[in-house]
């Protein structure tokens, strides 16, 4: 049997859903001297879209690795186990990070750091080394997105995307997303934004961020029955679809099938259409499969609940 550092079997392993995001508003201001990077206002919402994610035993005379059908290369979830067992001094025996994905990759759904997030969780449940804080400090590192899959849900970002003020509840609807057979990379689409058109200044990003948190708190207490239009905005949408038109048609096939509104996700090039609820969802993704389009349902959740795996 695999013993950890601190004194814990992994036993078979653990595992846990890693959610999809989604950001309702979006919005980029200035870049900042220190890191070259853009501050954001960014409202993240978790999706029952998600990625399974499970740590468990590597086979006999295995090392550290990852078992991830449809994505090659370089695997974030992987960097989030050595950056945990360097932080932590955790020895436990190899480990293999099994992921069955199923949120569309470099589709701006933020998979890489959801799936990043899970392994800190596991890792964190499994040694028993569950110190809040250091696992923030290793998820900032690991990438902008991932502190926000520490603990799924409804947040507020400001900074890069890594200063999470989470709220209550969740966003009031369904969704339905459309993936584009085409992958968007995160910097290629915010490099066109700023050739399109200058950041927002820091007084606007900050009047946007007032009015946000309006919005969320009023969520938090149930008092909305839907996210307002005026703040649905995705200031990286007009460079994803100038950068693969493909985006613009599927924004355009979103609002035809009564999404209101249709928002490029992230930095693209899925897009996401807002409904009253699931099943009017149902409908306008059944009419998108119908034309062709890659459709799912989904609507916005909270948690993720880390159970053991069955020897
Ligand atoms: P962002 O967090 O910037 O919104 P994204 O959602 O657009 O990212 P990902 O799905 O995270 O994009 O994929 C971006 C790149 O990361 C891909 O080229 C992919 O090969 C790589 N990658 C590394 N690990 C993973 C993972 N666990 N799941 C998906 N992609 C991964």
């Amino acid at each position: 049997m695999t013993r950890s550092s601190a004194g814990r079997t992994v036993g078979a392993g653990a595992r846990t859903v890693a959610p999809a995001k989604l950001n309702a508003t979006l919005l980029v201001g200035p870049v900042r001297p220190d890191d070259g990077r853009h501050e954001l206002t960014s409202v993240m919402q978790s999706l029952s879209l998600a990625d399974d994610v499970a740590l468990v035993p590597a086979p006999e005379g295995g090392t550290d690795g990852v078992d991830c059908p449809g994505v090659t290369g370089d695997n974030l979830a992987l960097d989030a186990l050595r950056a945990f067992r360097e932080a932590t001094g955790w020895s436990v025996g190899p480990l293999t990070v099994r992921i069955v994905k199923r949120i569309p990759v470099a589709a701006g759904m933020a998979g890489g750091s959801t799936d990043a997030a899970a392994v800190l969780r596991l890792a964190a449940h499994l040694s028993g080394h569950d110190a809040p804080d250091l696992l923030q400090e290793l998820a900032a590192g690991l990438g902008a997105d991932v502190p926000h899959g520490l603990r799924p849900g409804l947040a507020l970002a400001a900074g890069a995307g890594e200063r999470l003020v989470r709220f209550g509840g969740v966003l009031p609807g369904a969704v339905v997303v459309v993936r584009a057979d085409v992958g968007l990379s995160t910097p290629t689409v915010f490099r066109r934004a700023d050739e399109l058109a200058p950041p927002r200044t820091a007084e606007d990003l900050e009047a946007w961020r007032l009015r946000v948190v309006a919005a969320l708190e009023a969520v938090g207490g149930g008092e909305l029955a839907r996210y307002p239009d005026e703040l649905a905005v995705n200031d990286l949408g007009a460079a994803a679809v100038d950068l693969e038109p493909v985006v613009g048609e599927h924004l355009a096939a979103l609002g035809a099938a009564g999404a209101a509104p249709a928002l490029v996700c992230g930095s693209g090039a899925t897009t996401v259409g807002w409904f009253a609820d699931e099943a009017t969802a149902t409908v306008a993704a059944r009419r998108l499969r119908s034309e062709g389009l890659d459709a799912l349902i989904a609507v916005p959740s909270a948690g993720a609940p880390i159970v053991e795996v069955e020897a």
